[in-house]
């Protein structure tokens, strides 16, 4: 597979779409609204809903950080559609729109109590960046993350990362690896903006090489590390956080699920990560608080009557039961939304995972139950939306697909061929 593109110069504008800097796709404008830590009230969820209806294609497009994108926006409508986001308390600064990129661990306090607030500490650094001028000036791929310490949001190399440890310590992560800096828990928002700030302040991000710490080179990571260490409530350790081994089962853990206090939560996945506004609506009538994940799913951290909700969910088009073929599948925008796509690989992932017809040629059978690698659909050698991680590609060449496996297998399919083996073999775990 050729190489991905290099990103621009850091001295271009940056491309990366908003909620105020909309995307000319081919299905019109894209608006990207940022929703830090995947974090909304049914209030939002239910106006996200309505934009959508009102200004979009009727779809809310979860992405791969826990955002929500509306396609398909009239020109007429970005006025209208900002002060509706803005009254929502979904674009709280104008300047920092595109930079409010922060994962959290999304099952935070739900399969065990936890001392560490994730979500407290997500709308903590989400606070504490748009209050820092500077930070504006970040690319809108630079990302922020907030673990609940077990490591979920390591593998997503965000480049300031948030771990909380043992000792009241946490750990401030740059581009996903621990260099020994520490802050206690009422510091660490102001820590991840001093990192962030120490890589603005490096020669290679000022001279527009750099957009994210993955562009630095060893030096210049080292110099970001020192200049962190020594920002107020920064302390530096020799000790380094070890990541625990990955957790046995499937990577997405749907369904019904038992909180330490008794309550139950819900975690739903979303069909190749596109809701109708239909189904928005049902999620937050189901829940006042829901999280949107970066596996396109979304998880409700309190409900009652969870297998009522399960059944509803499932009736309307969602996943419940933790034996999907959905699970684990997500796909790029494609056409006709995307005119760099060679296919439209929604309706080709669809018809290969789930069975539903196809664009052109036949019916592909359902993939098996057992656990298995995801698999991301591309239109092109681009991969937006790849999730982070081992996953099997799928990708459009105009004549066919190429599947690549993480172990570098690559399998090229002609146009007309069956997909379904072919992909599960490549998705079968070594
Ligand atoms: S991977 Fe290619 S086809 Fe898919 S959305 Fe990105 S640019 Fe478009």
């Amino acid at each position: 597979m050729p190489a991905l593109p290099s990103p621009p110069a850091r001295g271009a504008p940056d491309a990366c779409p908003g909620a105020l800097h909309l995307h000319p796709a081919a299905d019109g404008l894209l608006a990207r609204i940022r929703c830090p830590g995947g974090l909304l009230t049914a209030v939002q969820l239910r106006l996200l809903a309505a934009v959508a209806r009102d200004h979009g294609d009727g779809h809310l497009e979860l992405t791969s950080r826990a955002n929500v994108q509306l396609r398909a926006v009239a020109a007429t409508a970005t006025g209208p559609l900002a002060a509706r986001l803005r009254a929502a308390g979904l674009l709280p600064s104008t300047a920092h729109e595109r930079v409010r990129n922060i994962l959290g661990s999304a099952l935070a306090d739900i399969d065990s109590p936890a001392a560490w607030d994730v979500g407290a500490q997500v709308r903590a650094l989400d606070a504490a960046i748009c209050a820092e001028p500077d930070l504006a000036r970040l690319s809108g791929r630079f990302l922020f993350a907030v673990d609940d310490g077990g490591g979920d949001t390591v593998t997503a190399r965000a480049d300031v990362g948030l771990l909380p440890g043992p000792d009241d310590d946490v750990a401030v992560l740059l581009a996903g690896a621990d260099h020994g800096l520490r802050a206690g828990p009422a510091d660490a928002a102001r820590a991840a903006v001093a990192a962030a700030r120490a890589f603005l302040d490096d020669p290679d991000a000022a001279a527009g090489s750099a957009w994210r710490l993955d562009d630095l080179t060893p030096a210049g990571l080292d110099r970001v590390v020192t200049r962190a260490g020594t920002a107020p409530g920064v302390r530096r350790t020799a000790r380094r956080w070890q990541q625990p081994p990955p957790a046995a089962g499937p990577a997405v853990p749907v369904g019904v699920r038992h909180r330490p206090d008794g309550d139950f939560a819900l975690v739903v996945a979303i069909p190749l990560g596109r809701l109708t506004v239909d189904q928005a609506d049902l999620l937050a009538a189901a829940s006042p608080q829901l999280r949107i994940t970066p596996w396109r799913g979304v998880v409700l951290p309190r409900v009652t009557d969870p297998a009522g909700w399960a059944d509803r969910f499932t009736r309307a088009g969602l996943v419940t039961d933790p034996g999907s073929p959905w699970l684990g599948v997500t796909a790029c925008a494609g056409l006709p939304g995307c005119a760099r796509s060679r296919a439209d690989v929604r309706a080709e992932a669809a018809a290969t995972h789930a069975g539903r017809p196809a664009p052109t040629g036949g019916v592909h059978p359902s993939l098996g139950r057992r656990p298995h690698l995801p698999v991301h659909w591309i239109g092109c050698e681009r991969g937006c939306g790849t999730p982070a991680g081992p996953v099997v590609r799928v990708t459009a060449t105009g004549a066919g697909y190429q599947i690549d496996a993480p172990d570098r297998t690559r399998v090229h399919l002609p146009t007309g061929a069956a997909l379904g083996a072919a992909v599960q073999t490549a998705r079968e775990e070594p």
